[in-house]
């Protein structure tokens, strides 16, 4: 059996549960590393830590599968925590109304570099580490012990898979090939996904909490949903009564659909608008023409990748919420969100403090909002609560 020793005193988060270790803990190596594979992972002195898959290339090089010495990394065990990720979807209580929900949460479920997302009764399965895509079969076949689906889609294109030496792989991998556009539900609101092409999974399902609350704050508002993608906020709004709503997004693909998802939901064309232009620019120049909006979604991309860029992105999203207090009318409503990791609360909580100072604006946090539940947080992984939301109501 492979195994890796790692330095004195880097196996403290090991001990925690944590499952990542990075490649500067790792003192000596004894075997043959193939990319994914199965080492043995232990402290300077050979004592057991745990059992990991190895990325060799990558400055995450080890990612636990098992703290326990006795377990095997075979099908079983896949199906084991597969069987647990379902049970506790399942324990949820996800309503019937809703049909687009995430089974496996990566490291959350405890299956670092698997990510599984569901629509109706197609699973789609993204792979982004070597060691996932080193068990690929024993995954998919564990997925199929689950219930029987009408087919499973995989999208492992990831950017990260470069990291980790792995080409990326799409396609239907079991059953029949998803529609090229599927109508799922998400508490009474109907949207198309395309699969195939869409970002991620196809639809960002980890936002339905936050439209929920978009949805019941939008009753005759003007609404600006920046950076919409397919529309899921605007959607929410108007079905909750916005009077109008204005989805701006730099992808035509996307506001393509987001039209496509107004009509699905049957909101009259004259209620909503999707321009396709820079999120940041759009802003200012909504200020230089004095439109003020009365609520005001913000979600952008993945703003901060890599601590490298953590001042860049910082930046980048105050000023795009300084630019939307510009535009909030009094007593109006933002709705702002973070999914970069690296963000932490706090540090959004202070970069929106900033943003209403330099906009001289009274301004008060009235909810705390975030991915639901569905996307676990397992309590020795906090890296898994990426996305962070505020509701802020404009004062003065
Ligand atoms: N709110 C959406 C998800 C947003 S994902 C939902 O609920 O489904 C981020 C979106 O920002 C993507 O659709 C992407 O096309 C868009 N985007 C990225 N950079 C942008 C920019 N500079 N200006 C406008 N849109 C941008």
């Amino acid at each position: 059996m492979n195994c890796v020793y790692l330095k004195a005193n880097r196996e403290k988060s090991l001990l925690k549960r944590h499952c990542w270790v990075y490649s500067g803990a790792i003192a000596r190596v004894d075997g043959q590393l193939e990319n994914g594979s199965t080492v043995k992972v232990c402290d300077q002195h050979g004592n057991f830590l745990a059992w990991a898959a190895i990325s060799p290339s990558s400055q995450l090089a080890l990612r636990v599968w098992s703290f326990d010495e006795n377990e095997l990394i075979d099908q079983d065990f896949f199906a084991e925590k597969l069987r647990q990720a379902y049970q506790l979807r399942k324990a949820l209580n996800i309503p019937q109304s809703t049909s687009a929900w995430r089974l496996c949460a990566s490291e959350a479920d405890g299956l670092p570099g698997v990510t599984i997302d569901v629509y109706n009764n197609f699973a789609v399965i993204l792979l982004t580490s070597a060691g996932a895509d080193y068990h690929r079969q024993e995954i998919i076949q564990a997925l199929q012990q689950l219930q029987t689906w009408d087919g499973i889609y995989e999208r492992s294109d990831a950017a990260v898979r470069k990291y980790e030496k792995l080409l990326p792989r799409t396609g239907t991998v079991a059953g029949i090939a998803p529609p090229e556009l599927l109508t799922i539900n998400e508490d009474g609101r109907q949207f198309y996904v395309d699969i195939a092409n869409g970002h991620k999974s196809g639809f960002y399902c980890d936002q339905r909490e936050s439209r929920n609350m978009v949805q019941r704050y939008a009753v005759d508002k003007e609404v600006l949903n920046l950076f919409s993608y397919t529309g899921g906020f605007g959607v929410a709004a108007a079905l909750g009564g916005a009077k109008h709503v204005l989805n701006v997004d730099c992808s035509a693909p996307a506001l393509a659909m987001a039209q496509k998802n107004f009509e699905l939901n049957g909101i009259a064309p004259e209620r909503f608008e999707n321009i396709e232009a820079d999120g940041f620019s759009f802003l200012r120049k909504c200020r230089g023409e004095k439109r003020y909006f009365d609520l005001i979604v913000l979600d952008p991309p993945k703003l901060v990748d890599s601590m490298r860029n953590m001042n860049k992105g910082c930046r980048a999203y105050k000023d795009a919420m300084l630019q939307a207090f510009h535009i909030l009318k009094k007593g109006g409503l933002l709705f702002t969100f973070s999914c970069s990791g690296l963000v932490t609360r706090e540090l959004f909580e202070k970069i929106a403090a900033d943003a209403a100072c330099d906009a001289k604006c009274d301004a008060r946090i009235t909810a705390l909002l975030g991915q639901g539940s569905d996307h676990v947080v397992s309590t020795a992984f906090p890296e898994a609560r990426y996305l962070k939301g505020l509701m802020i109501m404009r004062c003065n």
